[in-house]
């Protein structure tokens, strides 16, 4: 059944039909998300006077309020830490009149030329142009302990719930430039940190990898998988496959308090998938050199789009790219 009004047409309301929504506001152009993406597009659309209005999501700001050394975007000699640098975003958005606020979008209508977009269950919003800026989520492995101690010793934030284990012992997973910098961060404040990595190589950079190996605390377990988080009320071991599949596989346990999941991100993109195209995991897919779908009028920047560069300021790029052709879009239909 539709949360939506339909856009034309006959309806027949069948028993059990939920109340459907009226339609609150029309608007030029909705951005959906807030990393940098999501205000870089913000910035652009509200100099453009294309009157944005912006859904933040959960995470207001998104990834980056997650990370505390920003070193690597232009213009901050000194680096910046995240949440800085998104409440700055954000203030650069609304002092050119974007109208920023809190609410998740949760259901999507691309199939008409106007846009309909339900935020938090129960608001709907038109709109003549769409802006998908809702980035990605840290991924999980997928093991039901690691569920179970969520919040008791499972994080996938370190910078967020690293504070907590002061001088404690930890285990981080993953193998790229997340897990690595989580590790370093974490070497900072814990007694000791074991990362786990399933291969004998890290995937992270050169840069990343050499402040791993030059880290005291941190030891690295080359070849180990995880089997299962162990504890009662909360997290106290982890039990890990060595060489798993290879002889000489066995099973050895680390004693623990914390464990932090780096094994990368997924898209955020389940809500438009009806509608939108995308690529197996789930990555909008987008005509290259622009920030186009395959539905006009509805524009994709930042990780949602980006499988392979994932930076602050490409998703800051891409973010400007949408509010031009957002414009564009726009004053052809005018
Ligand atoms: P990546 O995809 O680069 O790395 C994921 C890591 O997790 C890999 O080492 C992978 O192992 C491992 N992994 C994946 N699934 C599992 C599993 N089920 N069990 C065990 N290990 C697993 O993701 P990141 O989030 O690290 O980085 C994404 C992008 O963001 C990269 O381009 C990175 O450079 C960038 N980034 C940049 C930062 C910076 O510049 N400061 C900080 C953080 C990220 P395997 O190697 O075997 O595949």
């Amino acid at each position: 059944m539709s949360l939506f009004k339909p856009m034309g047409g006959h309806h027949e309301e069948s028993a059990g039909d939920k109340k459907e929504l009226e339609v609150s506001e029309h608007v030029r152009c909705l951005i959906l998300g807030s990393g940098p993406a999501g205000y870089t597009a913000a910035i652009y659309a509200a100099r453009a006077n294309l009157k944005p209005v912006m859904y933040t999501g959960m995470q207001m700001g998104g990834q980056l309020t997650t990370t505390t050394e920003v070193d690597n975007f232009p213009g901050y000699p000194d680096g910046t830490d995240g949440p800085a640098m998104m409440e700055d975003l954000k203030k650069q958005a609304e002092r050119f009149g974007t109208d920023v606020r809190f609410g998740l979008a949760t259901k999507v209508d691309f199939s008409g030329k106007v846009k309909r977009v339900v935020v938090d269950d129960n608001k709907l919003i038109e709109a003549d142009s769409v802006i998908l800026a809702t980035g990605a989520t840290a991924k999980y492995l997928g093991l039901e302990s690691e569920e179970r101690f969520k919040g008791f010793g499972v994080s996938a934030c370190a910078t967020c719930d690293g504070f907590f284990y002061k001088n404690k012992v930890v285990a981080v997973v993953g193998g790229g430039d997340t897990a690595a910098e989580e590790a370093s961060y974490l070497a900072g404040i814990c007694k000791k940190v074991f990362l786990i990595v399933r291969r004998d190589e890290l995937r992270a950079s050169k840069a990343m990898q050499n402040r791993v190996f030059n880290t005291e605390n941190i030891e690295v377990l080359w070849k180990h998988q995880t089997k299962e988080i162990i504890g009662d009320q909360v997290v106290t071991a982890v039990e890990l496959y060595k060489n798993k599949g290879e002889a000489g596989e066995e099973i050895v346990t680390k004693e623990i308090d914390g464990f932090f999941l780096g094994i990368g991100h997924s898209p955020n993109s389940v809500i438009f998938k009806d509608y939108l195209e995308t690529d197996p995991v789930g990555y909008v897919k987008t005509v290259p050199g622009t920030s186009k779908t395959n539905v006009p009028g509805v524009f994709a920047c930042g990780d949602l789009q980006d499988n392979t560069y994932r930076q602050a300021v490409t998703a800051a790029g891409s973010g400007c790219m949408a509010a031009l052709d957002a414009e564009r879009y726009l004053g052809e239909l005018e």
